[in-house]
Parts: C-alpha cells; sequence; structure tokens
C-alpha cells in the first residue's frame, strides 16, 4: 500500500512534509474515501524563495549544454523505469485510474523525458543571407526564460511532464504548481529529476490555494512563460493575470469531441475503439469522444453496440485485478453527472444503460449510453468531463459538420469514414486542433497536442513543444 510522500521543492530541498507553513490538505484516494496523505500549502514566503530559485536555476540552466541536459533527462527516465510500479500505485490510488493505465501514463512520462532531451539537442537557428556584402545575419532560439505552470488532476503524470519536458528541454526553470488532489505522480517525477542530478532551482514545486498561489507567481516578472492546463474559465482568468507583465501563454483547456461515424464505415471497429476511449479514466478526459454523430443508416446498430460495450465494462478500484474503469475524482462530480441527465431526460434523451452512482463508497459512476439526445440538450454544449456517451443522428456531411463546428471549443475530433474524400472534407473543415480519422491515438511524444478557439492554443508534443519555451532573438553582425 505504498503512496509517495507529499513535499514541496524549493531550491532543491523538500520542504513541508506534514504540511507547509502555509497549511495542508488531506489527499483522497477516490476509489475508497481513504486519506492518502497531507499536501501542504506554501506560504508567501515560500513562493518568494521559489522565484528566487527559479531565476538563479534558469542562469545555471540556460549555460548548461543540451548534451548535459539530455543526459540528466535520460537519467530521471531511467529512474522511473526501475520505479514504474510504485509510481504507477501512487497514481492510481490519488486518481482512481485503473494500474495498466496508470502504468502506460508512466511510461509516457519516461518517453517525454527521452524525446524532449534528445529534441533539445537540435535547436537550431539559421543563417539569413545579408544585403550587405560582408555582413553576417542569424535568427537565433534561446530559453524564453523561467516558467510558470498549473495542470489539473486527471492525467498526474501527463499534465506534468508535458510541462516540465517541454521547459527543460529547451533550457527554462519552470515552478509547477500539480494539481493538489493528485500531488503524488509529479512528487515523484521531481524526485527521479532530483536524483538524476537536476542542479537546485530548476525545477521547483509548489502546492497550495490555486488562486492564491496563481496569483503570487504571475504577479512576479521573474517568470516570463505561463502554462496551463485546466477549463476555459480558469485558463480565460489566468491569462488576465498574465496580461500585466506580458508573459507569454500556453493554453491547453476543455473540449468537447464531436465523433462523426458515416455509414460507409467498419462500424464495430468504431464502436470497439471508441467505445473503449469513451470511458478510458472514466471520461475524464479533455480528448474524450463526447458527442457522438452517427449517420441514420448505422444509428440503431451503433446504439447498441455502444451500450453492449458500457455494460460490460468493470467498474471498481483501480489497484483491483481486471478492473476497466475507476471512480470519478470527487464525489462533486457525482452530483454533475446527475445534472446533465436530468437535464437530458427533460429533453427527451434516451437512456440505454447506466445513470446511476455505484455503491456507497468512492465516487463510481455507471458508464452511461444516452441515445437521441437533441443538439441543445445542456450535455451537447458543455464538456461533461465523465463517464456519459451522448449519441444523436445525423444526415448527410453538410448538415454533421456544421452540428460538429457549432461550439466553441476546438480541441479534438474523430471521423469515420472509409471513402478518403469524405475523410479530407471532414479533416479540413473541422475546427480543431486535433483529427483522428479511423483512430483516436492524438497524443504522442512527437506530435503537437493542442487546441483552436476557447480550447486554447500552442502545443504541447513535437517541435512545435519545444518552440512554446523559446524566444527568437536576431543578430546581424559587421565588421567582425
Ligand atoms: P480547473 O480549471 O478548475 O482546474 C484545473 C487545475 O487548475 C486544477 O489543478 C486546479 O487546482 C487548478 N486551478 C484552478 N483554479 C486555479 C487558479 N485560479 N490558479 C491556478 N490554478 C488553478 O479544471 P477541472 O475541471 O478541475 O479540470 C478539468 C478541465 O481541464 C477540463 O476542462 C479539461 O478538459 C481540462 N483539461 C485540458 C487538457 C488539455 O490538454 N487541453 C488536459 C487535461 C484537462
Amino acid at each position: 500500500m505504498a503512496y509517495e510522500t507529499i513535499e514541496m521543492l524549493i531550491d532543491g530541498a523538500w520542504r513541508g512534509k506534514d504540511g507547509g507553513d502555509g497549511g495542508g490538505e488531506d489527499i483522497i484516494n477516490p476509489a475508497t474515501g481513504e486519506v492518502l496523505g497531507v499536501c501542504p500549502h506554501a506560504s508567501a514566503a515560500e513562493l518568494d524563495m521559489a522565484l528566487a530559485a527559479a531565476e538563479k536555476g534558469f542562469e545555471i540552466w540556460r549555460n548548461t549544454s543540451p548534451l548535459a541536459r539530455q543526459k540528466v533527462m535520460e537519467g530521471a527516465a531511467r529512474i522511473l523505469e526501475d520505479r514504474i510500479d510504485a509510481v504507477a500505485e501512487t497514481l492510481t490510488r490519488e486518481q482512481g485510474k485503473p494500474f495498466g493505465e496508470s502504468k502506460l501514463e508512466v511510461g509516457f512520462v519516461i518517453d517525454m523525458f527521452r524525446w524532449y532531451g534528445e529534441e533539445g539537442k537540435r535547436v537550431y537557428g539559421r543563417i539569413v543571407p545579408s544585403r550587405v556584402p560582408g555582413a553576417r545575419q542569424m535568427v537565433v532560439r534561446e530559453p524564453v526564460g523561467p516558467v510558470a505552470a498549473f495542470v489539473a488532476w486527471n492525467f498526474p503524470g501527463t499534465n506534468v511532464i508535458r510541462k516540465i519536458s517541454g521547459a527543460l528541454g529547451a533550457g527554462c526553470s519552470i515552478i509547477i504548481k500539480p494539481s493538489e488532489e493528485t500531488p503524488g505522480t509529479a512528487v515523484a517525477i521531481a524526485r527521479a529529476l532530483q536524483d538524476a542530478g537536476l542542479p537546485d532551482g530548476v525545477l521547483n514545486m509548489v502546492f497550495g490555494v490555486p488562486d492564491t498561489v496563481s496569483r503570487h507567481l504571475l504577479a512576479s516578472p521573474v517568470c516570463k512563460k505561463l502554462s496551463f492546463t485546466g477549463s476555459v474559465p480558469v485558463g480565460k482568468h489566468l491569462q488576465k493575470l498574465a496580461a500585466d507583465t506580458l508573459k507569454r501563454c500556453t493554453m491547453e483547456l476543455g473540449g468537447h469531441a464531436p465523433v462523426v461515424v458515416f455509414d460507409d464505415a467498419d462500424v464495430e471497429k468504431a464502436v470497439k475503439t471508441m467505445g473503449g476511449f469513451k470511458f478510458r479514466n472514466a471520461g475524464q478526459v479533455c480528448i474524450s469522444p463526447t458527442r457522438f454523430f452517427v449517420q441514420e443508416k448505422v444509428y440503431p446498430h451503433f446504439v447498441e453496440g455502444l451500450t453492449e460495450v458500457a455494460k460490460s465494462l468493470k467498474v471498481g478500484n483501480g489497484m483491483d485485478k481486471g478492473v476497466e474503469m475507476g471512480p470519478l475524482i470527487a464525489e462533486r462530480r457525482i452530483e454533475v453527472m446527475e445534472t446533465f441527465l436530468n437535464d437530458a431526460r427533460e429533453h427527451g434523451a434516451r437512456i440505454t444503460t447506466g445513470a446511476e452512482r455505484i455503491g456507497n463508497v468512492g465516487s463510481f459512476f455507471a458508464p452511461t449510453v444516452l441515445s437521441d439526445v437533441p443538439d441543445d440538450a445542456m450535455i451537447m454544449n458543455e464538456e461533461p468531463f465523465g463517464p456519459l456517451a451522448p449519441v444523436a443522428p445525423f444526415k448527410g456531411i453538410d448538415d454533421v459538420l456544421e452540428r460538429a463546428n457549432a461550439l466553441s471549443f476546438g480541441l479534438a475530433s474523430y471521423v469515420w469514414t472509409s471513402n478518403g474524400a469524405t475523410a479530407r472534407a471532414m479533416s479540413d473543415g473541422l475546427n480543431s486542433g486535433m483529427v483522428g480519422v479511423n483512430n483516436p491515438a492524438v497524443s504522442t511524444p512527437e506530435t503537437p497536442f493542442g487546441g483552436v478557439n476557447e480550447s486554447g492554443y500552442g502545443s504541447e508534443g513535437g517541435i512545435e513543444g519545444l518552440e512554446a519555451y523559446q524566444r527568437v532573438k536576431f543578430v546581424t553582425e559587421v565588421g567582425v
């Protein structure tokens, strides 16, 4: 029954083992209600220490060669490989997802360390031919400076490593505030980096009352960049706070992904793949399929198939063998699911399975399928962030494209078809940062992950995720 000891990392020192100078809060296992430990809160003085450390850490890290940086990141990857079972257990116990999913997530953390460590060696500038004989014009990429980052609880490893690996690969220092609900995985990542020899002050990890921490850190001119993963309203709020010191921002915000299934698709495969993907992490995924649009001819068959997938899932404690879906993160999310379902019923939707909490220990909710859901139901407009799958029929491509694009979100979209022209027309027409055609694999270390419109802007993953932590300098030399 291992769970990480939660402390904050400031200037290379671990602080706040039994609660920070700013107090603390209990960390709850959402499957059992058990208290796992105490998450310390930073005081204002500790946040100032973190800012000073990040400033100092930036000077050290930007002057460390990319090769030396990569060695530290590779070292952290190897340490996490050795510790993968313990870290995955911490992840499952604090967040709830099945142990196998947690292990895959820690594997993604390891991959990200490796990919960004290597890619940091390939930060190329360019020489631009000059208009003046004998002059040399150079475009140079530099690390942007210390970074302030805040992330959500749904992927305690992935959300954290997307910030840390890009920042460290580019030569930036970082102060990160992971979620207070899931601090253990983040602390395990920080310990691996420290054990691999990361210099003091390069990575600082704090916890606290989110609004207090972000106001404090963002008011300071020390951090030159804000990177946030979370909801649209909080993203807008933080961007306003960052405006006073004109920090650059990356915003990874909410989504409401349409899945469009045409009648020429491999419907069995679509049901199986998107059904499994829908209920992964109990639907608490920003790119989770959340609006299923299915062409009329195959609609009844699809609804039936998706219902069977939902019914077949084993729900329970993620540490138990064979469990395929864990609890929601906390009790408060059960009420949100009920609000969505009551509204959908009032709008005439039909529940084909689920729609109830499971048991009275832990925050479990049954995998749920709703059919004939009208476009004006709340669930077709607001992100459900839970195990609810609303399905609606469509006639043709023009009608469905308009409906898929009707919201202000624009994170991920999915299309199922065997027709190349349809696939292209859809991927060209969809307003979203990522499109999966006949597959949902839109998140890898080497490809850009990010949204458009109110789902945010900027990418994490790929070379774009490194550029997010760089600034450009133009140097023109004459006479040397
Ligand atoms: P939220 O915005 O309320 O909270 C997200 C995180 O931000 C939490 O850790 C919270 O502690 C922190 N936070 C909240 N208020 C803050 C503040 N004022 N200052 C600093 N930090 C603050 O969102 P939530 O509902 O808890 O999380 C789920 C949301 O995150 C969903 O909308 C989901 O789509 C989004 N998300 C997006 C991505 C992405 O990459 N686009 C990934 C994961 C989650």
